[in-house]
């Protein structure tokens, strides 16, 4: 039998999550998910794997807003681009959800607030086990409950990093994390804190991506099922256009179809916009949902840089993911305006640092430097602009017509940290703003609001034209803040399930 209660697009973080809230239910459900089961073997933690042969990253290619191609760094699998995901789990800041003004113009406000997510935010920590340090970090917003699970410990030379920039006056917190770290018994852990976490899948799967923490428990429900290396290329809609009927998909090149009373799609923002667009119809021209021209627009992708910092004294850390600082998020003493957060990234291996700087560096020189580094992440919020776009050529291709915005912040905080890092003693930096490709933050594309003459989605994330479709990923966003946005996507369509759940009966 092809038919369904609840048919879900994507198994990442929204879409499992939204499996995972509602496989209880007894619903009938059907997860379609283009990619399979990452495999769990020996290069999941080589970096040669990871970094010169890009060995999980997807094969096909879009077009950039000249028509040049790129291969974008994404990740079709079961649990979505959270396999690779460096699970910095973070709440949004409560003043995020208002209207904050940048340098480069004004972050709109959300219809809801802070308060109307903060319940969701809860469940999502604790089904992702979240570690993490409540009252430390100085923007942490109000939060109902402790983290659910301590924070990882730094180690020293972390420590070290953290105390000498505390001196100068910062306040260091401990990264919020979604590993299954046994903190109080080390030797008794499920995470053994490996030097290969972000951004390389979990081999020993002690990384709460969501596939181990939403796919796979959703699926172990008899009413739940998942078709995986399975494509969904088209929506179809009855006669009269208002409710979705099937999907069309593609499994190695034969086409089926699939109907349900309800589809929720959450293929990830840009996936997701392409999908909508390219399942135009004789009632919605522009692609389904479209009748307020917002599908596709506002995508949003945060301005990331990574500074790598060499002092003399050997950074011997293996997991260095554990400290940030948020002293920045709102300005500084010399930017009335927001630059950002900062946190670290996974360790630098030398093959890393060779993407850097293509052929140019010799190889023992690239293992010193990887070998003194601390590697930092600076993210800084850009701004939803109708212009950045996704499209779909003639041909099926996806198009990114994207320009990046808020730069000139971006830099200044980049330039700001470099300062604060030179006087505890660094004195080289390789600095690697990422271009396009990484398309890791996506979020923006069919954006939520209670107007359907300027938003895609309602409210509860159903789109304003169709009664029955409802979209859950990272496209709702109306602005992002400059956290990283999975924690929001989680809270988010848990929130929607329970509005399904009330709806649905
Ligand atoms: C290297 C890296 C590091 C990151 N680190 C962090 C971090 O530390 N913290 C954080 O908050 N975020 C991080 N992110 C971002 C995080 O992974 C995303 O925010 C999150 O996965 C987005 O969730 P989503 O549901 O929107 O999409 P995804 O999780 O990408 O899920 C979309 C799913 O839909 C499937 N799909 C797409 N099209 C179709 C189709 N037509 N038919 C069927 N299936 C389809 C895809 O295969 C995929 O499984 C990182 C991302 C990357 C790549
Ligand atoms: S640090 Fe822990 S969760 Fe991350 S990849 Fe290593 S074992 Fe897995």
């Amino acid at each position: 039998m092809n038919h369904y209660d609840i048919i879900i697009i994507g198994a990442g973080a929204g879409g499992g999550t939204a499996a995972y809230s509602l496989a209880p239910t007894g619903k009938r459900i059907l997860i379609i998910e283009r990619g399979g089961y990452l495999p769990k073997e020996d290069d999941n933690w080589n970096p040669e794997a990871i970094f010169q042969r890009r060995k999980y990253q997807v094969e096909e290619q879009w077009l950039d807003h000249e028509n040049n191609s790129f291969k974008p760094q994404a990740f079709y699998n079961v649990g979505g681009n959270t396999k690779v995901y460096g699970a910095a789990l973070q709440r949004m800041r409560e003043q995020d959800f208002g209207e904050v003004n940048h340098l480069a113009g004004v972050s709109p406000a959300w219809e809801l607030t802070y308060q109307d997510m903060e319940p969701y935010y809860t469940r999502a920590e604790s089904i992702f086990k979240v570690h993490g340090t409540k009252g430390e970090d100085i923007t942490e917003p109000p939060m109902s409950a402790e983290y659910p699970f301590p924070a990882l410990p730094h180690e020293p030379r972390m420590q070290e990093v953290a105390d000498e920039l505390g001196k100068l006056g910062l306040h260091p917190h401990h990264l919020t994390l979604a590993v299954d770290r046994n903190v109080d018994d080390p030797d008794n852990s499920p995470c053994i804190r490996c030097g290969t976490c972000d951004p390389y899948p979990c081999k020993i799967d002690a990384k709460l991506d969501a596939q181990i923490a939403c796919v796979d428990p959703a699926t172990a429900y008899d009413n739940v099922e998942i078709k995986i290396n399975t494509l969904v290329t088209k929506l179809i809609t009855d006669d009269s256009g208002q409710k979705v009927t099937a999907v069309e998909v593609e499994v190695e090149g034969n086409k089926a179809q699939y109907t349900a009373d309800t589809f929720i799609v959450s293929c990830g923002s840009i996936n997701s916009a392409a999908l909508l667009l390219r399942s135009k119809n004789e009632h919605h021209p522009d692609g389904l949902g479209n009748s307020s021209g917002m599908l596709g627009r506002n995508l949003m992708l945060h301005n990331h840089s990574s500074v790598v910092a060499i002092a003399e004294k050997p950074n011997p850390v293996k997991f260095q993911k554990t400290l940030g600082f948020n002293d920045f998020y709102f300005g500084s003493p010399d930017h009335d305006y927001p630059l950002g957060q900062i946190q670290m990234t996974g360790k630098s291996k030398w093959n890393r640092l060779a993407l850097f700087a293509p052929g140019s560096i010799p190889q023992p020189t690239l293992e010193y430097m990887a070998d003194h580094a601390v590697d930092w992440w600076l993210t800084s919020e850009d701004l939803p602009d109708p212009n950045n776009r996704v499209t779909v050529t003639e041909e099926g291709k996806i198009k990114v017509d994207f320009t990046r915005n808020n730069l000139k912040a971006h830099e200044d905080f980049v330039d700001m940290w470099q300062s604060y890092l030179r006087k505890i003693d660094f004195f080289l930096f390789m600095v690697n703003t990422v271009p396009l490709s990484a398309v890791w933050h996506q979020v923006g594309t069919c954006k939520f609001g209670s107007d359907p003459k300027t938003n895609v989605l309602d409210l509860n994330c159903r789109t304003h034209d169709l009664d029955n479709l409802y979209v859950v990923d990272g496209s709702f966003f109306p602005s992002m803040g400059a956290v990283n946005p999975t924690l929001t996507i989680v809270a988010n369509a848990l929130r929607v399930a329970d509005h399904l759940k009330d709806s649905l009966g």
